[in-house]
């Protein structure tokens, strides 16, 4: 797990990640979270792409195994659930509005982007919309900063500490 400043990425860290994209991947400050294999699991993105786009989201998960389980997991009715504890649980709701902060915190300490003030990703602070982004930000900062996202982590069928690598044919 790791927050700014990020190492840089070695040239097989990007090889890896745009074969687990399946595109280039583009504008890469570091690897936040890794599988323990060593393989890149999210990965850290500049808040503002070299075409310009504003880019909110600093942690994104690249990893097939675990997106395929956080897109499992969105199916099923996990998400209404999460939303409900949200509402119900004021200590999951500072938690989460902490996280957000962090969140752009984290963003900010590498680039402020107006077109982005206020915004992180995954729907927080009041919302669970990404579980992908959530699980990031979970991976990326460590158990006990993104409630929802270590929530989503537990719930699923992938773990950081078991390698579902597939050949990355870099
Ligand atoms: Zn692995």
């Amino acid at each position: 797990m790791t927050t700014p400043p990020f190492d840089p990425a070695s040239t097989k860290d990007i090889a890896t990640v745009s074969a687990q994209l399946g595109r280039p991947a583009r504008n890469v400050l570091g690897i936040a979270a890794r599988c323990v294999c060593g393989a890149p699991t999210v990965v850290a993105t500049a808040p503002r792409l070299d075409d310009n786009t504003p880019f909110p989201t600093l942690y994104y998960l690249s990893h097939p195994a675990a997106t395929a389980a956080m897109s499992g997991l969105e199916a099923t009715q996990v998400m209404p659930v999460l939303q409900d504890l949200l509402a119900t649980d004021d200590e999951i709701r500072s938690q989460y509005q902490a996280a957000h902060e962090q969140y752009i915190a984290n963003r900010e300490s590498i680039a402020v982007v107006d077109e982005i003030a206020g915004i992180s990703a995954g729907g927080m602070p009041v919302r669970v919309k990404c579980l992908h982004a959530l699980a990031a930000h979970a991976l990326a900062a460590g158990p006990g900063v993104n409630p929802i996202g270590d929530l989503a982590l537990a719930k699923s069928d992938w773990s950081p500490l078991i390698c579902q690598c597939m050949e990355y044919s870099v």
